[in-house]
């Protein structure tokens, strides 16, 4: 039974269990239309109330302001890792593209042979590599425009012995140098490392200012988790199925002065003349933006079970939008911390205590004796607490604390830490 359980899986990871009754409704009858959700248009009217619900409550919850844009793509997190590439290398490559040719003019050729140029010498995209995902990210990167355009900007496994789990200092950090012309094409980190349980405390300071770099943030695992200042992002991403919603879906929030008509990007051509690759069509954020989100089938029972989730949080913390959640999840966070830190004999926390995350709290038992941990986690099981089991990448403990763990669920969770320091 759903009430027994305490469910801590990094992702798919619990919904709330109101929403969960009412989805099966609607999936078989919605609106008394007789049809469900799964089974009417994307083109609907209903469909079209459900998109414009969702954006609403997430511009909200996180007090989105009025030039950006929320998108839904059906790309999950790692699609996400490639469009950015694709739409942030575009714009860059047009602005190059218009400055050069209002210096040589008409003549294509030249404009082409100088593009070129500047593209071999000056395309660089940073990335801060603070775990698995962001690593991921970065090699994706350099997959679809060669690793010489990728410049990882810090690798914290370098500063860990080989391990992630800190986040080096900013000024270790080596971004590419803001010039006049321009810099990087785009700065990427990912908030919060899902596997290392490793999450920014903040905005990092040298992605900041007038003359910033495109910041894209991969919020997959900590999205309406805490407040967010979405004007220092040009993109943030995340595929909904951890925080948010059902697996389907992944939500983007971009500036719109990246969108046509305030930018535009170099053509399918241009790129493929310079070497650069071009990204699908569903990818494509000015085609996405431009349609509604409706550019093709759009999974509208994802959007709605997301937007039900939001809407749940609006209700709940009003006035105080995300910032009600945020108290709530960091109660929970210090709770389970807390106790590990007091058995630290017998727990140990993996990442760095400034950057651990809220969201993913990685811990080994009896410094990771495999005997030690099966047992905890046997034991836990039958407590009905599940899903605690680390990433396969680096065993241990995980304990997930999205939105939909109850502080009753955590609580529970305390206590079996606790006990389990007795047997
Ligand atoms: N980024 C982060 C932080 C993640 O945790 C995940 C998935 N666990 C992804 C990206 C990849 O998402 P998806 O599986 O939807 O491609």
């Amino acid at each position: 039974n759903r009430s027994d359980v305490n469910y801590f899986g990094a992702g798919p990871a619990p919904l709330p269990t109101v929403v969960l009754e009412k989805a099966s409704q609607v999936l078989l009858n919605y609106r008394e239309k007789g049809i469900g959700l799964c089974e009417i248009s994307h083109r609907s009217p209903e469909a079209n109330e459900i998109l414009a619900e969702a954006k609403q409550a997430l511009s909200t919850l996180l007090e989105i302001p009025d030039d950006y844009d929320i998108l839904f793509l059906q790309s999950g997190g790692s699609g996400e890792f490639s469009a950015t590439v694709y739409n942030l290398v575009a714009i860059w490559v047009e602005k190059k593209r218009v400055k050069i040719a209002a210096e040589v003019g008409d003549d294509q050729e030249e404009v082409l042979k100088r593009l070129r140029k500047v593209v071999d010498e000056e395309l660089k995209l940073d990335y801060l590599v603070t775990g698995s995902w962001s690593l991921k990210a970065s090699q994706e990167a350099a997959r679809l425009i060669g690793a010489q355009h990728v410049n990882v900007a810090t690798d914290a496994r370098k500063a860990n012995g080989g391990k992630f789990g800190v986040i080096p200092p900013e000024d270790q950090w080596s971004l590419t140098p803001r010039t006049s012309g321009g810099g990087a094409a785009l700065a990427y980190f990912c908030d919060n490392e899902t596997v290392d349980g490793v999450e920014f405390p903040a905005f990092p300071k040298s992605l900041e200012g007038d003359d910033a770099p495109l910041v894209c943030a991969d919020m997959s695992s900590n999205f309406i988790s805490r407040k967010v200042d979405v004007r220092k992002y040009a993109v943030i991403f995340g595929g909904a199925q951890k925080n948010i919603g059902n697996t389907g879906i992944a939500i983007v929030i971009i500036r719109k002065s990246l969108l046509p008509p305030h930018s535009t990007p170099a053509s399918p051509d241009l790129l493929r003349q310079l070497n650069l690759s071009v990204g699908p069509i569903v990818l494509d954020y000015p085609t996405i933006a431009k349609n509604n989100s409706l550019y093709n089938t759009l999974p509208i029972f994802d959007v709605w079970v997301a937007g039900q989730v939001m809407n749940g949080l609006v209700n709940t913390y009003g006035t105080k939008r995300i910032g009600g959640q945020q108290e709530i999840s960091d109660e929970k966070a210090s709770l389970i911390y807390d106790t590990l830190d007091k058995y630290s004999d017998i727990y140990r926390v993996v990442p760095d205590k400034t950057v651990r995350s809220r969201m993913n709290i990685c811990f080994r038992v009896h410094g990771g004796d495999a005997d030690k941990e099966k047992a905890f986690l046997a034991g836990a099981e039958k407590q009905g607490l599940l899903g605690l089991k680390g990433h396969r990448s680096v065993g241990g403990i995980r304990a997930s604390n999205y939105n939909a763990v109850s502080l009753e669920g955590v609580r529970k969770l305390v206590a079996y830490l606790e006990d389990f320091t007795k047997s």
